[in-house]
């Protein structure tokens, strides 16, 4: 019976290959054709057969592989195949041989054909313009599931094995992989080009890149070379990049040795010239050498390479990471704060992929938060070290609340979520597992206090390096080390979809805690978490901190009250410096003392924006009415920090697609008539700042100044302040006279290219001819996509919609022109019925495409809206839209609800007029 069903499609419909064969090493040769797009490919893998088995099974789609050269060589003999089967549905290729493979180590020998793609992943084609010529160059992008789109391969995670790549190539081209070239020898016009082996590593991180670059180049002090690849010609732009990444990889040999080592020397470390006392507990000076018993940094080089074409910000390629131009060039000229700020996280956040994910990988695709959580978190030390002056800790709150807003949705998902197939896994790019999953981190290690949590991470570090990862092996490493019920807190986090929303009231002199899901819809979803509940009485020195492990507890807090004596009742802070992922509903009188302590100044920068955040949130979920939202804003008009502000700016209004549901926004769906008000009392609260800060840049002013400058005048421009608007355009004039004129420097940019756009329409066109020229003009990726998201005007959209998909635009950068206005969205959303066929041949299964349907589909605010896109997308569905689909409606229901409750806010006009023209 078993013999006769055995053939190759059985293994079909499955999520996981069969583990009967575990390849060891792969001897791999790839012959790239640029001028016709194509490639070829031989690959021998040694594979360790260990059970009874007459099939091979193994990743591979979108190639043809020659079914002649498919031999298996092992004990001496070669056995020949009898079948070679490539289900391109499940992206298997199947081998069957004559006979059973002996157990013990063999090689597989094949080679495949394949087409370099426009699509951004897999090995594709990316292209640029040379003495102005346009010219391919070659790419790979792996992560998640695309290495079979260029070799066949065991394209799991846990398939570690190492690398041997050769390249034939033409010889006038620079050809990059993840390893040191070890020969090159030149054939005519081609040259072969041998790679040292690699260590063993997953096949997502295998990584190829072949055209025309010039570099830049440093040495860290211990040897290690980093180079910065970009375009000919663009190399000053990769300077400040290559300086980050040297100190980078500094501070993470140091963090990591020094976790590693801690087990024998538990003490301090300098990290960056700091001490790092949250590192380690006792005084210690330095790192000596007897410590390095663990390799800082596995590869013997680093690249890093700008690539122009890249559908993701960036990726951690072992050895050679590549980049969107946007996250790693820099030019001191034209680049913003914003854009350098950028480049640094981004870099960081990949090298500290060099460890966590490269070294210790994730079994599965079920615990890439362990990769995201953790590199995005590491990189807020990194850049925290390298440029105090950017208070990178309170810009983290922006990772905390993305994290929150997708978190809050019904059709969100747990940290660690099944994978069925492999089309599903790239949806899962998302803020849960970056952004949830470093905030989790982030939480967890206040609880454990940062020595314990240091320890729990050394031993798991230590434990699963060159190794394979689940989440719960994280979990035991710091509950050994700790003693506290690391597993139990954790997964109510990671098993878990969603996060609670907090009640607190003040009873007689307890405080009383009860925990529910927070869902936007505004009903309580079911669950419940283990939750480190922090919080402060009156100043920053009377804490109390307790593990919230029921649905509600109630708190004694007599000592805090008695200790504040005849000065009144004291403001209460719960989820001090918003340590905690979750939100917190205060009873009336907690709330307006939080008022109070906003408008004295009493209240640290993380607080102040958590509680705005928490308060925003409750609104849109109809349990915070609008009017107590507004009067809650107005306790900020002397508000200093960039990060609030910043947050304040993102609450009212924003430029950015995914965050559609705006007050100005929903209160033009919901009062039409109230708008020019809102705006105005807008306009008010930001008046100080905007004076404070002027239009020029000061002499060494702060980065965060420089940031703020131009939020806010991007936010002046949109709510119509004229003073705005007009200088605006006076110094837009001036530019486009002279591109060299200090009017216009790159922080002002984006705010000035918003104010002209809104001055467009079809009788003026100017402003719009004025920006597609300059966008014409510059090659900096950085403009050009400061240009793209500020195309916003009802009667220029379908115009400029239709430029985004001509050949001016490239297909990664179409996303940025997706912000349409509230007037222009039934426009858009007519548009992508009509291109829809078009983007999915474009962009195919990928994350680029669900872009599309959140910016688009999102911002509407009818049931009828969502009813359509529905209906229009169920004979479209696809696994790879699926989830976001299903978010995007999700959201148009919330805005619905959150109209109709503020049509029903009987206070609304009066406090809007109050606040709209109160003098202070
Ligand atoms: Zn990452």
């Amino acid at each position: 019976m078993a013999e006769q069903n055995q053939n190759c499609s059985q293994f079909r419909g499955q999520p996981r290959l069969p583990k009967f064969a575990i390849p060891k090493r792969y001897d791999l040769k790839l012959k790239p054709d640029l001028a016709a797009c194509k490639f070829a490919g031989a690959v021998q893998v040694s594979v360790d057969v260990v059970s009874d088995t007459k099939f091979l099974v193994l990743n591979a789609a979108e190639l043809s592989v020659s079914a002649n050269s498919v031999t298996f060589a092992s004990a001496n003999k070669v056995l020949e195949h009898v079948k070679v089967d490539l289900f391109e549905e499940d992206e298997i290729l199947v081998l069957e041989f004559k006979e059973s493979l002996p157990i013990g180590v063999g090689v597989l020998s094949l080679e495949f054909e394949g087409t370099l793609n426009d699509r951004m992943k897999g090995f594709y084609r990316s292209t640029y313009e040379h003495n102005g010529e346009k010219k391919n160059m070659a790419v790979t992008q792996f992560e998640p599931a695309d290495a079979r789109r260029c070799f066949p391969c065991w394209d799991e995670p846990a398939c570690k094995a190492t690398f041997k790549i050769t390249l034939e190539v033409p010889s006038d081209l620079v050809a990059l992989s993840n390893m040191p070239i070890t020969e090159e020898k030149q054939n005519e016009n081609l040259k072969t080009v041998y790679y040292q082996e690699s260590p063993i590593m997953s096949t997502y991180l295998v990584a190829v890149v072949v055209g025309l670059f010039d570099y830049v180049e440093a040495n860290t002090p211990d040897g290690i070379n980093v180079k910065v690849y970009c375009q000919v010609g663009k190399t000053s732009q990769g300077k400040f990049a290559l300086d980050v990444a040297v100190q980078t990889l500094g501070l993470y040999k140091q963090y990591v040795v020094c976790i590693i080592s801690y087990i024998r020397h538990p003490k301090i470390f300098k990290w960056g010239g700091r001490n790092v006392s949250w590192l380690l507990p006792v005084p210690y000076h330095g790192c000596s050498d007897e410590m390095y018993f663990a390799v800082p940094y596995s590869l013997p080089k680093l690249d890093m390479i700008a690539i122009p074409d890249f559908a993701a910000g960036a990726m951690e390629n072992y050895g050679l990471v590549t980049y969107r131009e946007t996250a790693l060039l820099y030019d001191e000229k034209h680049s913003a704060a914003a854009n350098k700020q950028r480049v640094a996280t981004v870099v960081a956040h990949e090298l500290a992929h060099q460890w966590f994910g490269n070294l210790v990988t994730m079994e599965w695709w079920t615990h890439l938060w362990l990769n995201e959580g953790f590199a995005t978190w590491v990189s807020y030390l990194a850049a925290d070290s390298l440029f105090p002056e950017w208070k990178i800790w309170t810009q983290f709150l922006d990772e905390c609340t993305e994290g929150l807003r997708l978190d809050g949705l019904a059709e969100s998902h747990p940290i660690e979520v099944e994978i069925n197939h492999a089309s599903e896994i790239d949806e899962i790019f998302d803020a849960i597992s970056y952004r949830k999953g470093a905030s989790v981190i982030r939480m967890l290690q206040t609880y454990l206090g940062p020595e314990r949590f240091q320890r729990g991470l050394a031993s798991y570090v230590k434990r699963y390096a060159c190794s394979n990862a689940k989440t719960e092996d994280l979990w035991s490493a710091l509950e050994e080390e700790s003693g506290e019920p690391v597993n139990k807190l954790m997964n109510s986090w990671t098993k878990q979809v969603g996060y609670p929303v907090i009640s607190v009231k003040l009873k007689d002199q307890s405080l009383e805690f009860d925990q529910s899901r927070f869902l936007f819809t505004g009903s309580h979803g079911d669950g419940e978490w283990v939750v480190p509940i922090t919080l402060c009485c009156g100043s920053y020195d009377a804490r109390k901190n307790f593990l919230l492990q029921a649905k509600s507890e109630t708190l004694d807090v007599k000592d805090f009250l008695s200790a504040s004596g005849s000065s009144g009742r004291p403001w209460i802070k719960v989820n001090v410096e918003q340590t905690g992922f979750y939100r917190v509903k205060y009873d009336e009188d907690l709330s307006s003392g939080l008022r109070n302590a906003i408008e004295r100044k009493n209240l640290s920068t993380c607080d102040r924006n958590g509680i705005l955040d928490d308060y925003y949130s409750l609104s849109m979920s109809c349990e915070q009415s609008m009017t107590s939202l507004l009067a809650l804003m107005s306790a900020y008009r002397e508000e200093p920090e960039y990060i609030v502000l910043s947050n304040l700016i993102s609450v009212m209004f924003s430029l950015f697609p995914e965050f559609t549901s705006k007050v100005a926004k929903i209160v033009a769906d919901s009062s039409p008539e109230l708008v020019g008000d809102v705006k105005l009392f807008f306009i008010n609260l930001f008046q100080n700042s905007a004076e404070r800060l002027g239009w020029d840049p000061k002499p060494l002013e702060s980065h965060l100044d420089s940031m703020l400058r131009g939020e806010l005048l991007v936010a002046l421009a949109l709510f119509g302040h004229k003073a705005t608007l007009d200088e605006a355009n006076k110094r837009f004039r001036i530019f486009l006279e002279d591109r060299n004129s200090p009017v216009l420097p790159p922080d002002l940019r984006r705010a000035v290219y918003v104010a002209v756009m809104q001055g467009v329409n079809k009788s003026n066109r100017s402003g719009y001819e004025s920006l597609l020229k300059i966008y014409r003009e510059t090659d900096l990726s950085q403009e050009k996509t400061r240009i793209l998201g500020t195309c916003r005007d009802p009667e220029i959209i379908q115009e400029f919609l239709d430029f985004l998909l001509s050949s001016e635009v490239r297909s990664q950068d179409v996303v940025f022109g997706l912000s349409v206005s509230s007037e222009s969205r039934e426009i858009a959303w007519n548009w992508l019925k009509a291109k829809w066929d078009h983007l999915t041949k474009t962009y195919g299964a990928g994350f680029l495409i669900t872009r599309f349907i959140s910016a688009i589909v999102s911002p509407f605010s009818s049931y009828e809206k969502a009813a359509e896109a529905q209906e229009f997308f169920s004979s479209r569905m696809k696994p790879y839209i699926a989830r976001t689909l299903k978010q995007s409606i999700e959201r148009v229901h919330i805005n619905a609800t959150w109209v109709k409750s503020i049509r029903n806010d009987k206070n609304l006009p009066h406090a809007v007029k109050e606040l709209a023209y109160r003098k202070y």
